[in-house]
């Protein structure tokens, strides 16, 4: 992946390690680290938060529980050892094994949060019906994952075209469209894209290789 300036970004807790400008290496002005995401920021702010959410945030439980774990946390902080941790008000040895497991599952580097970012934005601009980025921004994206073909953004569990609008879409409550990984175990660009919801639920915990091959034991046994 190309280079970007990499000089720190200052920031208010002491906990989240170091934050990296990801603009291009010798830019003029400030340091930003999400600047492929300005111009989602000032069409489509819930874009942008999603995006940003999805890339560095685990998604734990959807309440805060000593049982659960932590709701929403850094996944890079997820890297660190048990007793980092506890410093920090996370008690890994007073959960249970599986939500400990699945809180380390999510973990991811800084460096990969941050390449997952960019795929997604890159990703959501090839949706059907999804604005067009300007041509600076198309250049970054299109140098870090290849050239962009307008529209061809699709499930990546289904393989069905998810459209930009499904964005503003929340069936009770919740997203018509969310952030999957073809294993839920690996948080890096090669392995993420976007998802419907109910196709999300479908596959649960399983790579999409394993997903695919229940389904397909279980269409053979209705057939017999
Ligand atoms: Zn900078
Ligand atoms: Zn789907």
């Amino acid at each position: 992946l190309p280079e970007v300036c990499g000089k720190e970004i200052p920031s208010r807790s002491k906990f989240v390690g170091k934050r990296l400008c990801q603009r291009e290496p010798g830019h003029n002005g400030v340091c930003v680290e999400f600047p492929f995401l300005r111009e989602f920021n000032l069409q489509h702010p819930a874009v942008a938060d999603k995006i940003k959410r999805d890339s560095i945030m685990t998604t734990g439980a959807a309440w805060k529980s000593a049982d659960a774990g932590p709701n929403r946390i850094l996944r890079w902080v997820m890297l660190m050892p048990d007793d980092e941790l506890k410093q920090l008000g996370i008690d890994m040895a007073n959960l249970k094994p599986q939500v400990q497991a699945k809180l380390r599952d999510k973990a991811a580097s800084y460096d990969a949060c941050m390449a997952v970012a960019k795929k997604l934005t890159w990703l959501a601009y090839q949706m059907p019906d999804a604005p067009e980025p300007g041509d600076e921004l198309k250049k970054y994206l299109e140098s870090d994952f290849g050239v962009m073909h307008a529209g061809s953004t699709k499930c990546i569990v289904c393989r069905l075209p998810v459209s930009f609008r499904l964005f503003e879409l929340a069936v009770r409550g919740k997203a018509a469209i969310e952030t999957g990984h073809s294993n839920p175990r690996a948080h890096n660009p090669e392995n993420v894209g976007f998802v419907h919801r109910e196709c999300n639920i479908a596959q649960g915990n399983k790579s999409l290789d394993e997903f695919y091959h229940w389904i397909k034991d279980i269409v053979r046994r209705i057939g017999d």
